[in-house]
């Protein structure tokens, strides 16, 4: 199969082979070691800044976004959320779950972030604020800086969940003035699934030290304790967090975030003009758009539940669909993982096939 999906992604066969290995004992300087290798390239890629530490938890994006929720924030905190899409939307769930007060930030599929839905919030007394960096049901891009501007000037305590923006799109934690930036394993990084991450300003780890803990699995002061000497509470995916390292290291190698940025950043747009000069009649959902995925609307009356699944079951291509009311009307083409400019091409190539026999 060759897999456009938005995570998992593909991964490269160097970081397959080892999946394949036996999995080491890992109470041990060799383990801790790589951790903390894992930990200082993941807070340069994230230009996390001064003071600020890396935790890993097993357990998909999702355990992240709810060790934030749990542990950075608390019942005397108002939350601002965007949500744009069923990853804002999860953010509101989690919010409403633990019992944070929060005020949702409703924007219809697809829509940018304006300054003017903002300003109604400034000096309003919220403590804090939640957004996806891009939001991936539409592959949206918010403006960070703008948020970021706004939480400064507000003293709000800044949660960003860049899960599938990381390496994708420019970011720099210190910049925006983010406490907490959240990404895992099977975005980007091109990993498997299995662990995730955050990056924790020393404001946040404030935070972190003085909210007692609600959870023992997801718990980010035993994470930190513990991370002290490369180590986690729990037996992590230590698979996957050797496949990480390897991966890390080799985009450190390339270049760093900039370099891999740069790439994900051409091959999304190969992708949208070899689909245009193609004039395949495909609609963008957003007009600011992640360079992870494009999200396209088909014409009106082909469903873009069925073209995902005749490129899975005549072309072995898989594609991105949507669940719930996007169902039919939005599909997403990812462009992280391994994946190189041929392989737009044959995607393209396969829906000039399907338009040629009618289905398009
Ligand atoms: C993939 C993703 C997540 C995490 O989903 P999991 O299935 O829990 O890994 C969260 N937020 C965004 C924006 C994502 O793209």
């Amino acid at each position: 199969m060759l897999n456009f999906a938005v995570g998992p992604v593909q991964a490269e066969e160097e970081i397959l082979a080892i999946g394949s290995e036996q999995v080491p004992y890992f109470r041990t300087d060799a383990f801790s070691l790589m951790m903390k290798e894992n930990e200082d390239m993941l807070l340069r890629l994230s230009h996390a800044g001064k003071g600020a530490r890396a935790v890993f938890l097993t357990g998909s994006g999702t355990a992240a976004m709810e060790a934030a929720v749990m542990h950075c924030l608390s019942s005397g905190d108002r939350a601002l959320v965007v949500n744009g899409g069923s990853f804002g939307k999860r953010f509101c769930s989690l919010l409403e779950m633990h019992g944070i007060d929060f005020t949702e930030i409703s924007l219809e599929y697809g829509a940018d972030l304006l300054p003017e839905q903002l300003e109604p919030f400034e000096g309003m007394g919220y403590t804090a604020f939640l957004v996806n960096a891009d939001e991936t049901t539409t592959g949206v891009m918010y403006d960070l800086p703008m948020i970021g501007d706004f939480c400064r000037r507000n003293g709000l305590f800044l949660i960003i969940d860049a899960i599938s923006s990381f390496l994708s799109d420019p970011f720099d934690m210190e910049g925006l003035g983010a406490d907490v930036m959240i990404a895992s394993s099977q975005k980007a990084l091109a990993c498997p699934p299995g662990l995730s991450f955050l990056c924790l300003s020393p404001n946040a780890q404030d935070r972190v030290a003085r909210i007692p803990d609600k959870s023992m699995y997801l718990s980010l002061s035993e994470a930190l304790l513990n991370g002290e000497r490369g180590q986690t509470p729990f037996t992590p995916a230590i698979g996957v967090a050797r496949q990480l390292h390897r991966r890390l290291r080799q985009i450190e190698a390339l270049g760093g975030a900039e370099a891999e940025v740069r790439r994900t950043a051409a091959l999304a747009e190969d992708l949208r003009r070899k689909v245009e000069e193609a004039e395949l009649p495909f609609s963008y959902v957003s007009k600011t758009r992640s360079n992870a995925l494009t999200a396209y609307h088909p014409p009106e009356g082909i469903s873009a539940f069925d073209l995902f699944l005749t490129l899975q079951e005549e072309y072995d291509i898989w594609i991105c669909p949507n669940g719930g009311s996007l169902r039919d009307t939005v599909f997403r083409v990812g462009h992280i993982g391994f994946l190189k400019p041929e392989d737009n091409s044959r995607l393209v190539q396969a829906f000039c096939d399907i338009r040629k026999s009618g289905r398009l």
